[in-house]
Formats: structure tokens, C-alpha cells, sequence
């Protein structure tokens, strides 16, 4: 089976200040908790400048979290002022690195060519791609819940060896901070739709070993109706990760 995932994107919160205290009070919360979550991978992606920080308190205090980036540049190095390089994510203990986030494709104009190059960027330095589609309201409206994301998808793996590590994300934009979850049956239908995909682009091995996170408005009241899917190995969680009690309940989820 696969180990699920339990990834936080705290996109463009918290200084490495703040983070630092976060994940102490998180790795607490999670030791002193009931249930235990021994059998979910946990993990974070702060901002750039907290990663650091971060990754410097996991490894001392052994605390048992993955660190990764929000984004990463094509390039491996030069003259790009302002981009940061999977070398340096490598070099720092990054394990993956988000790519292709809605909000990177809305504010930043990043296309699937783009998360295509990004991704090949990830993967030449060793880092795990969690690789993000989905639809918008109007694409929903328009084609279905499953098209954009599809045709996203097959763009991204296409320079994706068939036994490369990554991660997908299926994180429908009208879902992402409205307080409006997919139900765990649309996400469902989609993520089996994805995994079709890894199966024609990378095979039957790839198909079963890939997990498939659902992303938008997950909470601890619902994130156990996503996990109870087949298809869905996890959850690339936003406002939900910030909190302490939260993100810790969402890790802790009971199926
Ligand atoms: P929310 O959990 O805040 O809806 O954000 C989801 C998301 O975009 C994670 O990448």
C-alpha cells in the first residue's frame, strides 16, 4: 500500500520565526496526542526563507517531518536575479518541492510548459515533484471537473522517467481557501482519472506506488471522508496546516 500523505503549504505565511515554533509545537502536539500518526508521511512547505531554519530543527531534534519548497526555478544556476535553484533545496535537505500551484499559474503565469520544465528541474536535482492540477469554476462549468486536470497532467510527466518519485495534487481552484471542499466522491472520480494517466505515461509500477493528494478547504471535520477513498493518498492542506490543533488532527485523522 502507499504511505499516506499528510503535506502543509503555508504559501506566503509565517517568518522563520514563527515557523520554528510552529513545527516544535506541532511535533509536541503529535507526541503527546492520543491516536498516534505513525503510518503518515508529514510534510511542511514553508516559505523560502524559513527552510532553514526549519530544516536545521528537524534534523537536531530528529523530529520526523519531510521539508520542501513552494516553487523552484528551470534553471540550475546563472544570471535569473530572484530565482532559486533545486541545488540549493537539495543542498539544504529539501525532500520535494511543490510545482505548478494554481496560485503560481493565476499570479505568476506559469503555463504547462512551465510546470513541465519545473518538474524536470526537481527531478535532475533529486527532489520529489508534488505536482498540482486542477480546475477552475469556469473550467468546471465548462468541460467537467476532470479535463483541465487531465490534460495538465499528461503535460507535466512528459519529461518524467517512469521510475521517477513524484507526488500529484488534484486541487480544484474553486475549492483552494473558500471554505468549500470537492466532496470525497467528485475528488474521488478525478484522482482515478489521474491515476489512469500515471498509468498510460509511466505504467502499471508508477500507477501503484504515486500518490495522489486531494487539496481545497481540507479541514479535520472532512479530511477522514477523503482518506476513506481509494484513489486519494493524502491532502495538500493551506489555511489548515497554520494552526497547531488543526494540522495535527488533520495528520491524526481516523479512517
Ligand atoms: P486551503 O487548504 O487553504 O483551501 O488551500 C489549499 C491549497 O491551495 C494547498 O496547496
Amino acid at each position: 500500500g502507499r504511505t499516506p500523505l499528510i503535506a502543509g503549504n503555508w504559501k506566503m505565511n509565517l517568518d522563520h520565526l514563527q515557523a520554528v515554533a510552529l513545527v516544535q509545537k506541532l511535533h509536541w502536539s503529535l507526541k503527546d496526542a492520543e491516536h498516534a500518526a505513525d503510518s503518515v508521511d508529514v510534510t511542511v512547505f514553508p516559505p523560502f526563507t524559513d527552510l532553514r531554519s526549519v530544516q536545521t530543527l528537524v534534523d537536531a531534534d530528529e523530529i520526523p517531518f519531510g521539508v520542501g519548497a513552494q516553487d523552484l526555478s528551470v534553471h540550475d544556476s546563472g544570471a535569473y536575479t530572484g530565482e532559486i535553484s533545486g541545488a540549493f533545496l537539495a543542498k539544504l535537505g529539501c525532500s520535494s518541492v511543490i510545482i505548478g500551484h494554481s496560485e503560481r499559474r493565476e499570479y505568476h503565469a506559469e503555463d504547462d510548459d512551465v510546470v513541465a520544465a519545473k518538474t524536470r528541474a526537481a527531478l535532475t536535482h533529486g527532489l520529489v515533484p508534488v505536482i498540482c492540477v486542477g480546475e477552475t469554476a469556469e473550467d468546471l462549468e465548462k468541460h467537467g471537473a476532470s479535463a483541465v486536470p487531465i490534460a495538465q497532467l499528461e503535460k507535466a510527466l512528459e519529461p518524467v522517467a517512469s521510475n521517477a518519485e513524484i507526488v500529484v495534487a488534484y486541487e480544484p481552484v474553486w475549492a483552494i481557501g473558500s471554505g468549500q471542499a470537492a466532496t470525497p466522491e467528485q475528488a474521488q472520480d478525478v484522482c482515478a482519472k489521474l491515476r489512469d494517466v500515471i498509468r498510460e505515461k509511466m505504467g502499471d509500477e508508477a500507477a501503484a506506488s504515486t500518490r495522489i493528494l486531494y487539496g481545497g478547504s481540507v479541514k479535520s471535520t472532512n479530511i477522514a471522508t477523503f482518506m476513506r477513498e481509494p484513489d486519494i493518498d493524502g491532502a495538500l492542506v493551506g489555511g489548515g496546516s497554520l494552526k497547531v490543533d488543526e494540522f495535527s488532527s488533520i495528520i491524526r485523522f481516523q479512517k
